[in-house]
């Protein structure tokens, strides 16, 4: 009985799918009707909360003004978008992450390893393209497609606890603000993130120069636990430089004095 209920339930999910086009790049992922920008909302208030925000006025200011500039440059492509950058005081995280509905958030020890607006644009650029191809609602959907998969594959297992399910989808790890995309939403974001930064007059080549530093700071003893799910740098290199031919001329015509 259980398993035929879940097989309605997932018939009725395959139904009311509909599908997305990732911009920039054109490719149709699927996506269940679920609710990622309130889901959002909630996990990124929570995350404030939690803390510890940094208060440095000028740190705030900096990722407020290069993240603007590069949601200006999103232009239509997520209708709705309530863009938020938040600075956590942090210095022992490398690391910046993304949410549903256009909530960004980086941490100190990241602004310590950059040294240019163009490198912070880099990162920046990274976490708003996972947001406008709505990398987090993807994940959500694939999550909830394979809970119910499993509920019908084997109807006596009850791990639908769904605020963990939901967590896990948007990579979210307890005690921490980690994502955990796949490598195909990383090289996505990667490739879109260095479009969107070249739009917003920033040089896309800063991409490079900042993944080389982090590849050097991951050699050391202890290798941020995000680096892991992330594409490896040798590749990740690779794959934006192969792109430079085509985004170094978008950031010519929109470069500023
Ligand atoms: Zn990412």
């Amino acid at each position: 009985m259980k398993q035929a209920i879940a097989g309605i339930l997932l018939g009725a999910a395959l139904f009311l799918a509909g599908c997305y086009t990732v911009p920039e790049t054109g490719r149709t992922s699927f996506m269940l009707p679920v609710d990622d920008v309130a889901q959002g909302a909630a996990a990124f208030a929570e995350l404030k909360a939690k803390g510890p925000i940094s208060h440095d006025p000028e740190a705030n200011a900096r990722v407020r003004r290069i993240g603007n500039r590069i949601a200006g440059a999103v232009g239509d492509a997520l209708p709705g978008a309530a863009w938020e950058f938040v600075v956590f005081d942090e210095d022992a995280t490398i690391n910046a992450f993304a949410l549903p509905g256009g909530k960004v958030g980086i941490y100190t020890g990241l602004i310590k390893l950059v040294s240019s607006d163009d490198e912070l644009a880099a990162v920046i650029g990274h976490e708003i393209a996972h947001v406008t191809a709505r990398h987090g609602a993807e994940r959500m959907s694939q999550g909830i497609l394979a809970a119910a998969g499993g509920v019908v594959l084997d109807a006596s297992t009850k791990n639908s606890n769904n605020k963990e399910l939901l967590m896990a989808s948007y990579g979210l790890l307890a005690g921490g603000g980690m994502l955990a995309f796949s490598r195909a939403h990383e090289s996505e974001a990667d490739y879109i993130g260095i479009r969107y930064a070249a739009k917003a007059g920033y040089d896309p080549r800063a991409a490079i120069s900042f993944w080389q530093k982090m590849a050097e700071v991951s050699k050391g003893a202890r290798m941020p636990a995000f680096l892991s799910t992330h594409p490896s740098h040798d590749r990740r290199i690779a794959d934006l430089q192969k792109w430079m031919p085509e985004v170094v001329p978008i950031y010519e015509a929109n470069r500023r004095p």
